[in-house]
């Protein structure tokens, strides 16, 4: 069997047990590294090879794919990381980087429960990462942090032990200060900040491909100085095999980013005001792949023999191709013609998709982005307000 083939049935198996699946996004202020620690986590997963910065999409045996050179640029992509003994299915969406994306970044955050924030090391949090945190608590997405470029402070900028320590402790502090600011008029978010401590923060060098935590330096016995001393040495590749940053950033995310299970219950009164003392609130609390079917669409992509992809996040039922699905704001019904998922960009059809699930789904041709397609008439979810950039102005 093909190793793409392989990979989508181990997706399938885990699509049904919402327990063991993440949605999440990576975030960050432009150039803080997230193509490259994405990168780094489509390789941990063995979704393309670990060879350097060509990495290449090694998907698929098929010859024109490799042929083409596909490589990931994916809008989302779905991949396996084993966790305590147990497999997670971990589908991530990505957020366009550039500013004028604030819009689609929002949208993205529609579709997750966990962001991973990244935030450079030299450069620390820049008003990108205040808008990107803003847009993910608002939706009620919990952040988590990764401080990258760190081979930089130890190799470049030669800083000492303490030096270092604070610089990183202050990276630390401004992103709780942003999330404390943001989330201490929302009732229903406890306490979102981050710590070493906890295991909610995160460094490395997805250039480099190491990455260090607390849990991680308890795993592998490796402590910073020894980290320190192995990037100073140049001896990069025996750091990247000792403490891999796929290992570190997937961890954290099985950890400490809750399950559609765990989210729903909290998000779905964030998004959506219908009434919640109806079945369909419950079948959303839930996540009851049994339920009437719920979908947000969170995007719409152009497929060149597909034509239009609608992608989003089930929230209660089961998509399967043949459904007649109302679409919000739309008069008629829509008939799915088929469903899948999002494997290194490209759309991988199965037989259906579970509630908890990201999906990408064709036939939907009323859909747009931010629409609410269900199996029964229902409130639709709020609008996505889209925030933008803080807006410098010259007096
Ligand atoms: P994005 O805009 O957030 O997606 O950032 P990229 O992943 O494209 O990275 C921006 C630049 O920073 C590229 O030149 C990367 O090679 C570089 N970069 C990314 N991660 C690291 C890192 O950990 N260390 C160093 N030194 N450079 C990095």
């Amino acid at each position: 069997m093909g190793r793409r083939k392989k990979i989508v049935q181990e997706c399938e198996t885990l699509m049904d047990k919402p327990e063991n699946i993440r949605n999440i996004a990576i975030a960050a202020h432009v150039d803080h590294g997230k193509t490259t620690l994405t990168d780094n986590l489509l390789a941990g997963a063995g979704m393309i090879a670990d060879e350097g910065e060509a990495t290449k999409l090694m998907m698929d045996t098929e010859e024109d794919e490799q042929e083409r050179g596909i490589t990931i640029d994916a809008a989302n992509v779905s991949m396996t990381h084993e966790y305590e003994d147990t497999n997670h299915l971990i589908n991530l969406i990505d957020t366009p980087g550039h500013v004028d994306f604030g819009g689609d970044v929002t949208r993205a955050m529609r579709a997750v429960d966990g962001a991973l924030v990244v935030v450079d090391a030299v450069e620390g949090a820049m008003p990108q990462t205040e808008t990107v945190l803003r847009q993910a608590l608002r939706e009620g997405v919990k952040p988590t942090l990764f401080i990258n470029k760190v081979d930089r402070l130890i190799s470049e900028l030669q800083e000492g032990p303490e030096e270092m320590q604070e610089r990183l402790l202050a990276v630390i502090r401004d992103v709780n200060e942003l999330i404390r600011g943001m989330t201490e008029e929302m009732d229903d978010i406890d306490d979102w900040t981050v710590s070493v401590e906890d295991g909610t923060v995160g460094f490395g060098s997805a250039l480099y491909k190491w990455g260090v935590s607390m849990p991680s330096m308890q795993r592998t016995g490796m402590d910073f100085g020894e980290i320190m001393e192995l990037e100073r040495a140049d001896k990069r590749q025996e750091l990247h095999e000792r403490t891999p940053l796929s290992d570190v950033v997937l961890d954290m995310v099985c950890e400490h980013f809750p399950n559609p299970i765990d989210a729903q219950p909290m998000r779905v009164p964030r998004i959506w005001r219908g009434d919640d003392e109806s079945e369909l609130a419950e079948d959303m609390r839930l996540v009851d792949e049994n339920g009437e079917v719920v979908l947000m669409v969170t995007d719409i992509g152009i497929d060149p023999h597909a034509g239009e992809i609608a992608a989003g996040r089930v929230f209660s039922g089961t998509l399967e191709k043949g459904q007649e699905l109302y679409v919000s704001g739309t008069a008629g019904k829509n008939r799915v013609q088929s469903v899948g998922i999002y494997m290194g960009g490209e759309r991988e059809e199965v037989e259906k998709v579970p509630a908890g699930n990201i999906a990408a789904v064709t036939g939907l041709k009323d859909a747009i982005a931010g629409s609410t397609v269900s199996s029964v008439e229902m409130t639709p979810f709020e609008s996505i307000e889209h925030i933008s950039e803080p807006v410098i102005t010259k007096s």
